[in-house]
Formats: structure tokens, C-alpha cells, sequence
């Protein structure tokens, strides 16, 4: 007797072809029903797929169909965040060129996220590389500019020598590249800054927004990211000189204590 077994390798791109033809996952506005945005994250294109990315996908492709059965009209987007250090690095480290490398690994993992099925409208998806896209960030800093909020100045960052690339502070692990684990340095560059503090009390404030649906522990993280602290300037001189050494405390009530 033969044995029956289900050939998905068959059912499946077949069931893709149609639900991309039918365009079933197409959303247009449509005021006669509720809205609902399920928007997971736009993985930065590595090359392949890996099950951290199947879990995230899969959690919010379920919300999302369920929101449909419910009547809503979902826009569930997809894209690649496929711009900056990463592609830079990566071309580096393949001898690539970044535009190709970031074209062909997001072909590759496109092709994955069709197969595994997820509900996306593919056109609406959107690819941080290209102008299209950029552009509009390009337009949202000159806003910011305009309005004082984006300000340069010469400040230390993290460099590694090896890379010859600036490392975000979680790229630096026990003082090392977290890709070529060189000692990183730290080296004087003159780059654009955002006036966040500005916005410090208002992003304080609307934490508490967040209570009961946000973990406390990533509510107490975001308040450390904001980092408002209240204290005093305090300047010390020096007895021999009289220089001055300026400090900032939180605890001026303390400073009697200072040797
Ligand atoms: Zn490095």
C-alpha cells in the first residue's frame, strides 16, 4: 500500500501563488471599519532568517489574522531597516559592495517570509536604503533643524581601529568590538546631536501612560535611557592654584564629606 503523506512542497507554493495573485493581503482604506496597526519589527537584511525572527513574525502574524476575523481592517506592513553602519560594516568584511549585498540578502529573506506564510501587504513594504524612503528622513531632520532641535558639536565616540568604525556604546563589550574584539578607543569626532533633553520631562511624564501594559522593568530601562537628574553645580578650588574644578551632584548634601 502506498503511503499517504501530505507533499507540501507541492501545496505549499501553490497556496502562495494564489494568495499573492488574489492579492489577499491587500489592505485599502476603508472607512466602514475599525483600523488596527500590528506592526512587528523591520529586521535589518543579514542574509538569512533565524527562529528569533520566526517567533517575532509568527506572535504578531497571529494577532493580526485574529484582528481580521474580528472585522478589522489590518495594516500588518513588512520592510528591511537596510541602512547605515551594519551594511557599511558588512561590505568591509566581504569586500561587497553594500548597495548588492543589502539588495541580495533581502531577496533571500523575502523569499522566506513568503514561505513561511505571513499575511503582509509586500506593497506596501519599505526599504530604509532607498530614496524613496530616505528622503523622508532627510525631510524630518531638516524640521528639527529648522526648529534648533538638531545642533553639531565635537564630542568623544567609540572607535575601533580594526573596523575603522564608530561602535554604538552596546556594540562595546568588556572594552572590546563586539564583531573583532580590538580594544575600542575613543576618538573626538564633530557630529549632529538631537536636543532630546528638551523633551526629557514630557517622555517622564508619559511613562506613566505605560503602567499596567508595559513591563515595569522596560519602563524603569526607558527612564534610565531619558536620564533626568536633579542636582546642583558645585565648584571646588584647588588651595594651591585656584583653579576651579566644576562638578554636578545629585547629592550637595553629602559634599562636606569630599576629600
Ligand atoms: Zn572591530
Amino acid at each position: 500500500m502506498a503511503e499517504e503523506r501530505f507533499d507540501f512542497r507541492e501545496a505549499e507554493p501553490r497556496w502562495q501563488r494564489r494568495w499573492d495573485e488574489e492579492g489577499i493581503y491587500k489592505v485599502e482604506r476603508d472607512p466602514s471599519r475599525p483600523k488596527f496597526y500590528a506592526l512587528a519589527m523591520f529586521p535589518y537584511p543579514s542574509g538569512k532568517l533565524h527562529m528569533g525572527h520566526v517567533r517575532n513574525y509568527t506572535i504578531v502574524d497571529v494577532i493580526a489574522r485574529y484582528r481580521r476575523m474580528k472585522g478589522y481592517n489590518v495594516l500588518h506592513p513588512m520592510g528591511f531597516d537596510s541602512f547605515g553602519m551594519p551594511a557599511e560594516n558588512a561590505a568591509i568584511q566581504h569586500g561587497a559592495n553594500p548597495a548588492v549585498w543589502t539588495r541580495e540578502n533581502i531577496a533571500e529573506m523575502t523569499a522566506q517570509l513568503k514561505q513561511l506564510g505571513y499575511s503582509y501587504d509586500w506593497s506596501r513594504a519599505v526599504y530604509t536604503y532607498r530614496e524613496d524612503y530616505y528622503r523622508w528622513t532627510q525631510w524630518l531632520f531638516l524640521q528639527f533643524y529648522k526648529k534648533g532641535l538638531a545642533y553639531k558639536k565635537t564630542a568623544p565616540v567609540n572607535w575601533c581601529p580594526s573596523c575603522q568604525t564608530v561602535l554604538a556604546n552596546e556594540q562595546v563589550e568588556d572594552g572590546r568590538c563586539w564583531r573583532c574584539d580590538s580594544l575600542v578607543t575613543k576618538k573626538d569626532l564633530s557630529q549632529w546631536f538631537f536636543r532630546i533633553t528638551q523633551y526629557a520631562d514630557e517622555l517622564l511624564e508619559d511613562l506613566k501612560l505605560l503602567e499596567g501594559g508595559w513591563p515595569e522593568q522596560v519602563r524603569i530601562m526607558q527612564q534610565n535611557w531619558i536620564g533626568r537628574s536633579e542636582g546642583a553645580r558645585v565648584e571646588f578650588t584647588l588651595e594651591a592654584t585656584g583653579d576651579k574644578i566644576p562638578i554636578f551632584t545629585t547629592r550637595p548634601d553629602t559634599i562636606y564629606g569630599v576629600t
